[in-house]
């Protein structure tokens, strides 16, 4: 075989493996969740079902970025979203950063589809754009992470977790992040050596308990003195965030601070109906 034809049979063999995973994975997503899947093929708006494009324009101008800064643990109102003052006694992190609001539908439908089924985690690329237009508000971030030299961390996935879903959607927003804002990326330092079992259906107690020594550090040498932007998609009690938190500054990170694409503001004394899918 000369090499044009062997080139021209690999890409053959290559389009037709292509092919024929799509229709695999196609063939077991319209089982495992035939809306989306009706979506996909009929190029409906996932959020309104009308119009051509997955997400059409109307929706997309929905995706407004939050303007009220909370504490990531009692929800109390606080400047750019510090840890306020009691709750920095028994806590690691310093404070969060959330761009929009759970109770967006178009927010919602974006994580959901992107971390289930049919899997759209492209869409989470696409929301992370949407960061621009709130940094660009609130500059104070911008100029906060840079000037103190933060790297971007992911919350890793466990290893059982990744070879189920194949990808760890923090780590596509962190990287969406990092070009946006123009910091170091470091996603193999933080580990989760254990499986938890899905956040889902605990409480805060019982969270906290699933999550506890989860993660570990590889490399402490280069924690020393760092600051760290974690990254999450959503934050619900803040239990992931704070626990990978802790294990960072056991290891020597100066300071933590989250970034999570979106969070549920409801009290958590009235818990939503629909509380947001978390966690692995
Ligand atoms: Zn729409
Ligand atoms: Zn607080």
């Amino acid at each position: 075989m000369d090499n044009i034809n062997r080139g021209n049979a690999i890409s053959l063999f290559i389009i037709n493996k292509k092919i024929i995973n799509n229709l695999i994975v196609m063939t077991s997503l319209s089982r495992l969740f035939k809306p989306f899947a009706d979506f996909l093929t009929e190029n409906r708006c996932l959020i309104c079902g009308k119009g051509r494009k997955l997400i059409c324009q109307e929706c997309e101008e929905k995706i407004a970025p939050l303007r009220q800064s909370v504490c990531p643990f009692c929800l109390k109102i606080t400047s750019f979203g510090h840890t306020c003052s009691d709750c920095q006694l028994k806590h690691a992190l310093k404070g969060a950063v959330v761009g929009f609001d759970y109770q967006n539908k178009a927010v919602s439908t974006i994580i959901k589809a992107s971390k289930y089924p049919p899997f759209l985690y492209p869409l989470l690329a696409k929301l992370t754009n949407h960061l621009k237009s709130f940094f660009a508000d609130q500059s104070f971030y911008e100029n906060y992470f840079k000037t103190n030299d933060f790297t971007i961390m992911p919350i890793p996935l466990s290893k059982q977790k990744i070879a189920e879903r194949g990808f760890n959607q923090s780590e596509i927003i962190a990287s969406g992040l990092q070009k946006m804002l123009e910091l170091k990326l470091d996603s193999k330092n933080l580990v989760k050596h254990k499986d938890t079992i899905s956040q889902v259906n605990l409480n805060i107690k019982n969270r906290k308990t699933n999550i506890k020594n989860s993660f570990s550090v590889i490399n402490h040498q280069a924690l020393k003195n760092k600051k760290i932007l974690l990254v999450d998609d959503l934050i619900t009690t803040g239990a992931t965030i704070e626990e990978a938190a802790k294990t960072l500054k056991r290891a020597g990170a100066q300071e933590v601070w989250a970034l999570a694409l979106a969070r549920n503001l409801r009290p958590r004394s009235s818990p939503p109906m629909n509380s947001p899918k978390e966690k692995n």
